[in-house]
């Protein structure tokens, strides 16, 4: 048995306003405050109202995130914000590597290395993004393509902490798709990434390390997809973006094996 205690993240993309993210971030706290769950929330609203959202998540379980970041201190960048930037507005945590930024706005390995080293050194934890597009998991490479994506961003870390790092496993044909990995699938990919930790690292760092799962997440499915031993939760895109079925997500991380079996959440 692991003690891993499972994350949930809500990545609401390019979604909001500034009135409605507030209402959504309260609504959230709210339904949090009555859950207790035993899981981790992170909230990651887009940058622009990480200051309106840090007012409303401070003092309370759930978590703030960025959604990117530039890995420079200061100076001539225009347009990206640094680390220091999100570290002013209580932000903890930041998704590196999302499959929206690699393939359609085509951040290159090399960059999101450079990003996942800045955000491990500055000590706030990284949510890293990695996995296959349809054609890989048709032919039959997808294992082998998302461990080199690992393989590439962890290059030359050779110390990690296991509380800042998050692994979040989310198949390209799966994100805002309606398809999702089979709950087989998705743990079959899990346990091959915690194997590829521990011929990297140890098997005590390997085992203590959270790998969400990602694409299509909604309440009516997220309990199967977080019954494998080595599923620790979820990134959650479009079902984020309404606090009720967000808060049955966060609870079948919680719970995920007894809740399945109750039906609560199907
Ligand atoms: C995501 O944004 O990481 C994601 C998984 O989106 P969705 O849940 O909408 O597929």
């Amino acid at each position: 048995m692991t003690d891993r205690r499972p994350i949930v993240g809500g990545n609401w993309k390019m979604n909001t306003r500034r009135s409605s993210a507030r209402e959504l971030a309260t609504a959230v706290v709210s339904s949090m405050a009555d859950a207790s769950p035993a899981c981790d929330v992170v909230v990651i609203p887009p940058l622009v109202y990480l200051a309106d959202v840090a007012e409303i998540v401070r003092g309370t379980s759930v978590r703030l995130g960025a959604q990117n970041v530039y890995p420079a201190a200061d100076g001539a960048m225009t347009g990206e914000i640094s680390i220091g930037m999100l570290q002013d507005l209580g932000v903890d945590t930041v998704v590196v590597g999302h499959s929206e930024r690699r393939h359609e706005i085509g951040e290159p390995d090399a960059l999101i290395a450079a990003k996942l080293r800045a955000v491990l050194e500055s000590g706030l934890t990284a949510i890293l993004c990695v996995g296959e597009t349809l054609d890989q998991r048709e032919g039959g490479d997808h294992e082998r393509f998302t461990l080199g994506q690992l393989d590439s961003a962890l290059a030359g870390l050779d110390s990690i902490s296991a509380d800042r790092l998050v692994i979040a496993y989310e198949p390209v044909w799966a994100i805002g798709t309606g398809m999702t990995a089979t709950p087989a699938d998705a743990q079959s990919m899990h346990a091959a990434i915690r194997q590829w930790l521990i011929s990297q690292y140890d098997a005590s760092l390997a085992s203590s390390i959270r790998i969400q799962y990602g694409g299509s997440v909604k309440a009516g499915n997220a309990a199967e997809l977080f019954a494998g031993p080595d599923v620790d939760g979820g990134l959650i895109g479009g079902a984020s973006l309404n606090a009720e079925d967000f808060t049955a997500i966060v609870r079948a991380a919680a719970a995920p094996a007894s809740l399945a079996q109750e039906g609560r959440l199907s």
